[in-house]
């Protein structure tokens, strides 16, 4: 895979179209002094760095559209194509040309702007571009760009921090970030390991304490059961028993009642007897009267002295 192409619109000092063809082994740009060849850089870096504008020569995005210079037409847009050669399918798109475009455009606020990507042409999400980018292992941020000072620098950094450029470019800067993000996560995860265990004795306590508390409830529930079984047991006995009772009350009542009824006819009887006695006596007395004293006199006498003589 390697650069192609770069296509620039509007783009710094690049008004209009612009094609710059750059062949296999191209090394270098010459040009006069403001010229534009950093210009053609910052270009690269604009749509391979789209996260940020530092690595940029400029305060604000829409510092890179064309400003008219000292004669012409401000622009409101620009637009950089990179055009890749991918024969040897390094991103992973089935084609040989892969054109990565980013475009900008003016909002109507002065300080806005609208950012657009398109991979072949298609409108892709940042995202997409970012992951493409990724697979081919391209970053503005790196040292994949060398720029017009940056040698300068790493002659004049200390050997501590030329050891972490090298580390950087090799890829081992790589592996420590990814090394230290996988401790930092091991870390994360063992705290919550921790956490979560704290948690789980918590839990199995409360378990226990639930499990004893349900133990407790149950007994209550069988024992409950049980109250309301015997007592509704007593309740039927009692009716049962109230119910005998009231019918041997109602017999004896009965017979009582019967009892009183044959006395009362038992009276009336012995009235009736008594009031046959009374006749008779009248009757009686009324014949003594009729028999006068005499005779009465008499018989009294005889019977007095047959009684002495029964009674020897
Ligand atoms: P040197 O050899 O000094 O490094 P250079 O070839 O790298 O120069 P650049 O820095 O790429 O030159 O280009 C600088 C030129 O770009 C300046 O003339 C500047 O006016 C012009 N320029 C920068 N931004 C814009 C813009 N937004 N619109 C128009 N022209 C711009
Ligand atoms: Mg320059």
């Amino acid at each position: 895979m390697y650069l192609k192409a770069i296509e620039l619109e509007n783009f710094k000092s690049f008004v209009h179209k612009n094609r710059i063809d750059l062949r296999e082994g191209f090394t270098a740009i010459s040009g006069p002094n403001g010229s534009g060849k950093s210009n053609i850089g910052d270009s690269i870096l604009f749509v391979l760095g789209p996260k940020s504008s530092k690595v940029i020569r400029a305060n604000r995005l829409t510092d890179l559209i064309y400003d008219g210079g000292k004669t012409g037409k401000k622009a409101d847009f620009c637009r950089v194509s990179l055009i890749f050669d991918n024969s040897d399918r390094v991103l992973p798109i089935d084609s040989n040309e892969v054109k990565l475009t980013r475009y900008v455009k003016k909002a109507n606020n002065e300080a806005g702007y609208n950012s657009y990507f398109y991979i072949n042409d298609e409108q892709a999400r940042l995202q997409d571009f970012m992951t493409l980018l990724e697979h081919a292992k391209i970053s503005a941020d790196g040292y994949n760009f060398v720029r017009q000072g940056d040698v300068t620098r790493i002659v004049e950094m200390t050997p501590m921090e030329r050891r972490q450029i090298l580390d950087d470019i090799s890829g081992i800067g790589e592996f420590d970030k990814s090394i230290a993000k996988a401790e930092d996560k091991k870390r994360i995860v063992r705290e919550n390991m921790e956490k979560i265990e704290v948690l789980m004795d918590e839990l199995k306590n409360r378990l226990d304490v639930l499990e004893k508390e349900r133990a407790v409830a149950l007994r209550y529930r069988e024992l409950e059961e049980k109250l309301k079984e015997t007592k509704a047991k007593i309740s039927y006995a009692k009716m049962v028993q109230s119910r005998e009772d009231s019918e041997s009350y109602n017999r004896q009542i009965k017979e009582y009642e019967d009892a009183v009824e044959k006395i009362e006819e038992e009276i009336k009887k012995k009235n009736a007897e008594l009031e046959e006695i009374r006749e008779k006596k009248k009757e009686v007395d009324e014949k003594i009267g009729e028999l006068g004293g005499e005779e009465l006199k008499e018989m009294k006498e005889k019977i007095d002295s047959l009684k002495i003589e029964i009674a020897r």
